[in-house]
């Protein structure tokens, strides 16, 4: 069965795969999504249950590209956005069994107990430490050292990496996971002098760089808006697991699994936007160099526990995003958000919710065990750290078996054949959170790009059918 000619097929229908499709219908682009799962959003998931909202993925994004609020925009969904809470600008690390709150001011910086006086010391003499040679790729971990010394990449980087990608910063490539920070370094020849001359160029830049973007959601999660780009698409099928991509002399065929028997599509592009493993798969029969680097990115397993207690049967005061866990002070849990705190509406008026995070590249083996396991280490963890009681009133379990994609060292190398795999093949194209950025933002924007390249492909007439 030949589903109807479009001019592409994207697979995979989370935030990238959605965004790329929606930017080329709009662009009059035929377009058809091709989707596993029975819904859209891959990572992205909202459910209320008792009327607390669980955010099996992402809790929140920052809004560092104009895109972010062009497509809410566009999408009908801009009385839904929802600002992050002003009292969540504080951050928790722990050091030494304590939260302390992460100083957010040059002064705070210099009387918090977070940092020793040794320490603070050695992050003033970072501008007069030398540039690393541009070509030689380097770990964060040895970076951060390099640079801010160890205490700092105990305490601020390595609790900050876990949060970001469940990750280890002694296995990520700064390269590829930081690229602002080695750009900073390669430019300025220091990170404080470049945060400090770099200034005018950041104003004049429409993207924001992190750690100044506003932080957003929506009324009901994040789930809002990957169900309103499917609802506007044209043709998206669910249950609709792509099985083998084809290329052929006018264009490529695709080939889905289902209950009721394999479909073949065919479109003149296709955009893969799977995460890395099912890509793998899909050009391993002709583009090996590229499947073996896809394989090589490592996902570990990640759960997300979702907690709600009484307000008053908690000591700590959660006035803050959440906290941070680093590696040295061997904890059970990598962190976790005060979600009520962060925004509104998360929890019924007299309970509170939290969402922890067990497992990445430091401990995936507990991410892998039984849910109630899991429940127990959240539970105990926040009883010990935040003072909750040993039970929750409320909690749900989320694992992902591979949460978020890693740019480990040799990540540049790997993508580079990807890049091969597209130029050998026109009209094929890879867009997901392996490349451009984890973040909801930074998929946005790669799919935005993505979207342009198919576009200017199908004009072009190469591979027309
Ligand atoms: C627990 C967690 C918390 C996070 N928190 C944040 C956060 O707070 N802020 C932030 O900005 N980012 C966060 N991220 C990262 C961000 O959510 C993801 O990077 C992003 O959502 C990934 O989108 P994607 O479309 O690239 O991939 P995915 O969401 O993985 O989507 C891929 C899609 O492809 C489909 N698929 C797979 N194989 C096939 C196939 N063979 N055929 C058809 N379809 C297929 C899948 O079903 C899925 O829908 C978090 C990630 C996780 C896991």
């Amino acid at each position: 069965m030949l589903n109807g000619d479009a001019d592409v097929i994207v697979v995979g229908g989370g935030i990238s795969g959605l965004a790329a499709a929606w930017a080329l219908q709009r662009r009059g682009v035929r377009v058809v999504l091709l989707e596993a799962a029975v819904r859209a959003g891959g990572t992205i998931g909202s459910t209320r249950e008792q009327g607390c909202l669980i955010e099996s993925g992402p809790n929140s994004m920052l809004e560092t590209t104009p895109l972010i609020g062009e497509l809410v925009g566009e999408l009908g969904i801009a009385g839904e956005r929802i600002a992050a809470q002003p009292a969540a600008r504080s951050r928790y690390i722990l050091r030494d069994g304590k939260l302390i709150a992460l100083p957010l001011s040059p002064l705070a910086f210099f009387v918090t107990s977070l940092f020793s006086a040794g320490a603070k010391l050695r992050l003033l003499r970072e501008p007069f430490i030398g540039r690393g040679a541009r070509a030689a790729e380097e770990s964060v971990a040895d970076f951060v050292r390099r640079r801010l010394g160890t205490e700092f990449l105990d305490y601020a980087i390595n609790p900050f990496v876990a949060g970001v990608y469940a990750g280890d910063p002694e296995t990520l490539s700064v390269q590829a996971a930081f690229p602002r920070l080695h750009e900073l370094e390669q430019k300025h020849g220091s990170l404080i002098r470049g945060q400090l001359l770099g200034a005018r160029e950041r104003a004049r830049n429409p993207d924001k760089s992190k750690q100044v973007a506003a932080m957003l959601s929506f009324r009901d999660g994040m789930q809002t808006l990957t169900d309103a780009i499917a609802r506007r698409l044209t043709r998206i099928e669910f249950n609709a697991e792509a099985v083998r991509i084809v290329p052929g002399e006018h264009g490529y065929g695709v080939t889905v699994s289902g209950a009721a028997g394999g479909r073949n599509y065919r479109a003149r592009a296709v955009l893969v936007a799977t995460p890395a493993q099912a890509a793998a798969r899909f050009t391993a029969p002709f583009a090996p160099h590229a499947a073996a680097a896809l394989a090589a990115i490592p996902y570990p397993p990640l759960a997300v526990v979702v907690s709600a207690y009484r307000r008053d049967t908690i000591a700590h005061p959660l006035d803050g995003f959440g906290f941070l866990v680093p590696q040295r002070e061997r904890r059970l849990v990598l962190g976790a958000i005060f979600s009520s705190t962060l925004f509104e509406h998360r929890a019924p008026e007299n309970l509170v919710l939290l969402t922890s995070f067990i497992g990445g590249m430091r401990q995936p083996e507990l991410a892998q065990r039984e849910e109630g396991e899991i429940a127990g280490f959240a539970q105990a963890e926040l009883a010990a750290l935040l003072g909750a009681p040993v039970h929750a009133d409320f909690i749900r379990v989320t694992r992902w078996p591979h949460a978020i994609p890693q740019y480990t060292l040799g990540h540049l190398d790997r993508i580079a054949r990807i890049e091969e795999a597209e130029r050998n093949f026109p009209g094929l194209f890879f867009c997901a959170n392996y490349r451009g950025g984890i973040a909801v933002g930074d998929c946005l924007k790669s799919a935005d790009r993505a979207a342009r390249q198919v576009a200017a492909f199908l004009g072009s007439g190469d591979g027309a059918a």
